[in-house]
């Protein structure tokens, strides 16, 4: 087995970010990426939910080395290209492995061996680049009797090729999904439900907006601290802004408590007041033969419901961890930088940001991996492993998918700033690599 320098895992944007900056700082540097999908992308690739297209603007989202040349917004099908020309553009494809799956990591006698379904890689350092979901268990709630109902149940995370052409549709769910969905669906479908436990913040996106990275990155910013320091005047502000928000859809939890959903040239809101579409905000009691029952008792018929309840978070892309064959509980170490575990060598891994842009962390952590790397190769050292840093600590974000999986996650005893980016980016630029918190060796 012949050892290379890295192991990437995932070929979405955290992945593509990776290889680019890895060759870029250290162009004789050998790397493969280890992809469990039969192409790149991630969650471009996976995602093909009628409507799916991005949340952020496209000026953050893409690359800062490649930039994006759609529009404002970016529709799944076409991020997904773009994912695959940026790749192509920088030789990244060549070095991916696909239908991989990495089953586990194990430290031993210095160095990795990461463990697929087909073969073994041995290197110095993996990166884990697997994204913040777990893609075989979506978050499916289950309710009452579903084997009475005669319709489909789809989740969004698992598409397919559903068809709902002059079907009565329900769309269970209120977030990003169910907003960027439910336009798309109504155009085609005969009658559309959208059943909302709770409703969510939406804010209206012009489509032919111009402008620029850096403008974009101040205005989202700027955004998200004006509504965490005035709550309530902020709250008010978005509230008299958009008639949509009458008694009935006022979200309860705070605006920026979760990513915004995103409304195209207002076409969610156009798209709920026709009169195809009728909201209930209500809790699903259980399945009928017909369709769903309510907990006030209405009976909602419908040929297909949709989930669109979100998804599971999972770190490290439920990968087994081993140090010198003692089974790792990610749950008991230090989250270092919201980059690297405690315990755990020369293993680096990518997180994004809720409230801004998932790319631009991306770009930053890669930096300070290649920081990293090239100063333990001016020091020849081999190994770099972050110090455990005491007990469990408040997650950053509250968010529903982060709670249903608290116990999953690392503790934060290590105090790091991953809704802050514009901090992180001077953090991460800017401060020793060898900060007192890391073991070098
Ligand atoms: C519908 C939707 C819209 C979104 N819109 C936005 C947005 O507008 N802005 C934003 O900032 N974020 C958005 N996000 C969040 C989004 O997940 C991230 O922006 C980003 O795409 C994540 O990239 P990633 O490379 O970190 O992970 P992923 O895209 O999840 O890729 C991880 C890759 O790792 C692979 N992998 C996992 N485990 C293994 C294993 N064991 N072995 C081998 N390979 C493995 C997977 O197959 C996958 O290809 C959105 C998410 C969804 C679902």
């Amino acid at each position: 087995m012949k050892k290379i320098d890295v192991i990437i895992i995932g070929s979405g944007i955290a992945g593509i970010t990776t290889a680019y900056y890895l060759q870029k700082k250290f162009p004789n540097i050998s790397y493969k990426i280890i992809e469990a999908r039969n192409d790149l992308g991630g969650t471009w690739d996976q995602m093909k939910f009628p409507g799916v297209r991005s949340d952020t603007d496209m000026y953050t989202y893409g690359f800062s080395f490649n930039p994006w040349q759609g529009p404002i917004i970016g529709q799944g099908k076409d991020i997904k290209k773009y994912l695959t020309d940026t790749a192509n553009k920088f030789n990244i494809r060549e070095h991916i492995f696909f239908d991989t799956k990495v089953t586990s990591l194990s430290w031993n006698d210095n160095q990795w061996i990461t463990k697929t379904n087909s073969k073994d890689f041995t290197s110095q350092y993996v990166i884990c680049c697997t994204g913040s979901r777990d893609y075989k268990r979506p978050n499916f709630p289950k309710f009452k009797d579903e084997n009475k109902y005669q319709g489909k149940i789809v989740h969004t995370q698992d598409w397919g090729d559903i068809e709902f052409k002059d079907k009565n549709v329900a769309i269970i769910g209120s977030g990003c999904t169910a907003v960027t969905m439910t336009p798309a669906v109504v155009k085609e479908a005969k009658k559309v439900t959208l059943i909302q436990r709770s409703p969510a913040w939406i804010v209206n996106v012009d489509g032919q907006e111009k402008s620029t990275r850096l403008y974009k990155t101040y205005e989202t910013l700027i955004d998200y601290f004006h509504s965490r320091l005035f709550k309530k005047s902020y709250k008010k502000k978005i509230l008299s802004k958009y008639p949509y928000y009458d008694n009935t859809n006022v979200p309860a939890y705070d605006y920026w408590d979760q990513r915004p959903a995103c409304s195209l040239d207002n076409d969610y809101f156009i798209s709920v007041k026709t009169n195809k579409v009728s909201v209930e905000h209500q809790e699903v009691s259980s399945w009928e033969k017909t369709g769903i029952k309510l907990k006030n008792g209405k009976i909602i018929d419908c040929d297909l419901t949709i989930m669109a309840t979100g998804l599971n978070a999972q770190l490290l892309g439920g990968i087994d961890i081993f140090i010198n064959n003692k089974k790792i509980n990610i749950n008991e170490t230090s989250w270092y930088r919201g980059m690297m575990f405690s315990g755990i060598p020369n293993l680096f891994a990518h997180t994004g940001y809720i409230n801004f842009s998932w790319t631009a962390r991306c770009e930053i952590v890669s930096q300070r991996i290649c920081r990293t790397l090239q100063y333990m190769k001016k020091k020849k050292l081999t190994n770099c492993t972050p110090k455990y840093m005491g007990k469990k600590s408040k997650p950053a974000i509250e968010a529903n998918y982060v709670l249903r999986s608290i116990d999953k996650f690392p503790n934060r005893s290590y105090k790091f700033y991953n809704s802050n980016y514009l901090l992180e980016y001077l953090i991460f630029k800017w401060t020793k690599i060898n900060d007192g918190a890391v073991d070098f060796k």
